[in-house]
């Protein structure tokens, strides 16, 4: 096939996603069966528009699969230590299997101090210090939804990933951190770039394995891409077009299809998976929590 022809295959992150969730709804009905109901405590400060689409859609989600969620929405001008006394509320509440308090939060809220205050074994986003510190030695923890939903993805595409070496461009502590303990952990060789690398493309362009989460719209083009190499698009960005606004990745989309083997697009790619993700947290917290098997 001449490169004008290639087509990547496209990794379909909503079909991965679909699939998933009804495992977890299967997973959900055989708890209801044996008495418990897994619960989501979804908390959303403030009235930021994306914020409360994020979280109709987490509702949303839960419902489809039978997942009770509470939502607690406070307004914009909460004070931090009301905040925390809500999540020391949610975490004695033997009902209350997982929390999730909506980021960003408000500027007069330590967003560290909230992640720090929610119970670990409740921490379905997977960011307490303590999930994060499992995660990188190895032990069962609650692990970040993103990065969990790419892992899914690459090993559905590629089957083992042993010692393919990765490339994860963004060192967010949410996306890029915990993707390269992932990847670590599935024996890649990793490369973790960020905004100070040197020769980021050079390097880039020697991996098997691409998960882009930098947050800047089609950067990656297909000058740092090997051919062959599989593409996870965490990106979400959205850009003018004409007078309407379209979500493109951090993938320049038609450039980088011309060369990888396999890609996820955006929307339709990482997206449905984080959801999923949530989802399949918060089941097994509750698992957890009410010590049936895993
Ligand atoms: P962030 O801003 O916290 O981190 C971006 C990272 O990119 C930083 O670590 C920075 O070092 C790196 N970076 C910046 N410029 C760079 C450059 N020129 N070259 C290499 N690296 C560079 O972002 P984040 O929270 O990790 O999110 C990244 C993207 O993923 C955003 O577009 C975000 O919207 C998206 N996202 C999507 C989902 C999803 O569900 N699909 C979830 C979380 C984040």
């Amino acid at each position: 096939m001449s490169q004008a022809q290639h087509h990547a295959q496209l990794i379909d992150g909503k079909a991965a996603a679909a699939a998933l969730l009804e495992t977890v709804r299967q997973d959900v009905a055989a708890l209801r069966a044996s008495g418990v109901i897994p619960t989501l405590a979804v908390v959303l400060v403030g009235d930021d528009p994306a914020s409360h689409v994020y979280v109709r859609n987490k509702v949303l989600r839960a419902s489809e699969v039978g997942i009770r969620s509470l939502e607690h929405r406070l307004p914009a001008d909460t004070g931090q230590h009301a905040l925390l006394k809500l999540i020391a509320t949610l975490n004695a509440d033997a009902g209350v299997n997982g929390i999730l308090v909506q980021m960003p939060l408000p500027a007069q809220i330590d967003e560290g101090a909230v992640i720090d205050a929610i119970d670990p074994h409740k921490d379905v986003d997977g960011f307490h210090r303590e999930n994060v510190g499992r995660l990188v030695l190895g032990e069962p923890a609650l692990t970040p939804c993103t990065p969990s939903g790419c892992l899914f993805l690459l090993k559905q595409t590629l089957g083992d990933l042993s010692g393919k070496h990765a490339v994860v461009i963004g060192r967010s502590n949410i996306v890029g951190k915990p993707m390269a303990a992932l990847l670590l952990h599935a024996n890649c060789s990793v490369t973790v770039l960020h905004s100070r690398s040197v020769g980021a493309r050079e390097l880039c362009r020697q991996a098997d394995i691409v998960v882009a989460a930098v947050g800047r719209a089609q950067m990656i083009d297909a000058s740092w891409i090997k051919p062959g190499a599989t593409v996870i698009d965490v990106g979400i960005n959205r850009i003018q077009a004409g007078d309407k606004t379209r979500l493109v990745g951090d993938a320049e989309f038609d450039s980088v299809a011309r060369v990888a083997g396999a890609m996820t697009p955006v929307p339709g790619g990482v997206g449905p998976m984080t959801i999923a993700f949530l989802m399949k947290n918060t089941v097994l917290a509750a698992k957890r929590q009410s010590q049936h098997d895993l």
